[in-house]
């Protein structure tokens, strides 16, 4: 399928590894050049060179923060006028909900809250200028269904879904189609490292954890960032044009509901 977005330009933020990687790679599949960010400057320089070599695109890259201001600010001047952004970013940690303090709550909701909305607002104008634009947001399956070790995770993103709901409305009449995508489990460093630490926790092996968890999810296996990719660029092509901040959840079955 042509997506239709061969020669246009995205900014895939947190995108060296896990399931940025594999928006960008699907991306770079469709023909769009990239600007990706991480803050190592060593595996993005090798995931960029990969996707040149692979797709034949242009990739800058920019080594940098996403969460900080300077950070925002570097890939900001280097991404020029985009067409399409990816917001993503580490996550929160896990943790209990007597232990987080305001600081605690002010990190993540910078991280995962106000640094795609900034990014939005300073990209959006342009997109809305042009008359063509998408956003799609990387949040989690804990916005539909809450993970109670990862409660700042849960604040942060139900607070960005709840702008994206409105903002999103008020930008498609320009032609600037705003979503989220959901990642349910899928196999990734930080899925790995969940796996480890949940091995840890329960005195079980590493695979025993993961096919532990594997067993929650109907499809009985985790997602890969290529499938997670691959609906992302679909959420950026012209065949997006209709669907208005929706929260796409790609999950495996794991959220029992019948809508
Ligand atoms: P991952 O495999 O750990 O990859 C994270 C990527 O983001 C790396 O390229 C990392 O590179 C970059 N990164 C992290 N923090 C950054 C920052 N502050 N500034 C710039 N780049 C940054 O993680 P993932 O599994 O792809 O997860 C991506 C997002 O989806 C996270 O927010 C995670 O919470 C969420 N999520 C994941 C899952 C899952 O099962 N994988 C499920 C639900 C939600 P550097 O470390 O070099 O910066």
């Amino acid at each position: 399928m042509d997506l239709g977005i061969a020669g246009k330009r995205a900014l895939v933020c947190a995108s060296s590894k896990g399931l940025g990687r594999g928006c960008a790679e699907a991306l770079a599949e469709a023909g769009v050049n990239l600007v990706m960010n991480a803050r190592g400057a060593e595996a993005l320089e090798a995931t960029a060179q990969h996707i040149r070599d692979t797709y034949g695109v242009s990739v800058e890259t920019v080594a940098c923060d996403v969460t900080t201001e300077e950070g925002r600010a570097q890939l900001l001047d280097v991404a020029g006028e985009v067409d399409i952004l990816v917001n993503n970013a580490g996550g929160p940690p896990p943790g209990m909900w007597t232990d987080w303090d305001r600081d605690d709550f002010i990190k993540a909701l910078d991280a995962n809250m106000l640094t795609p909305i900034a990014l939005i607002k300073a990209l959006v104008p342009g997109m809305q200028k042009r008359g063509w634009g998408r956003v799609v947001n990387i949040t989690s399956q804990s916005v539909k269904s809450p993970i109670a070790v990862l409660g700042l995770s849960n604040s942060a993103r139900a607070g960005l879904t709840g702008y994206v709901a409105g903002t999103s409305r008020q930008v498609c009449g320009d032609g600037v189609i705003i979503n989220n995508l959901l990642p349910g489990l899928h196999d990734t460093d930080r899925a790995n490292s969940l796996d480890t630490g949940a091995a840890a926790a329960q005195g079980i092996t590493k695979e025993e954890a993961r096919a532990n968890r594997e067993a929650t999810i109907p499809a009985g296996r985790y997602g890969t960032p290529r499938e997670f990719g691959a609906t992302c660029a679909f959420m950026c092509s012209q065949y997006a044009g209709f669907m208005v901040g929706q929260n796409v959840l790609l999950d495996g079955g794991a959220y029992n509901s019948t809508m």
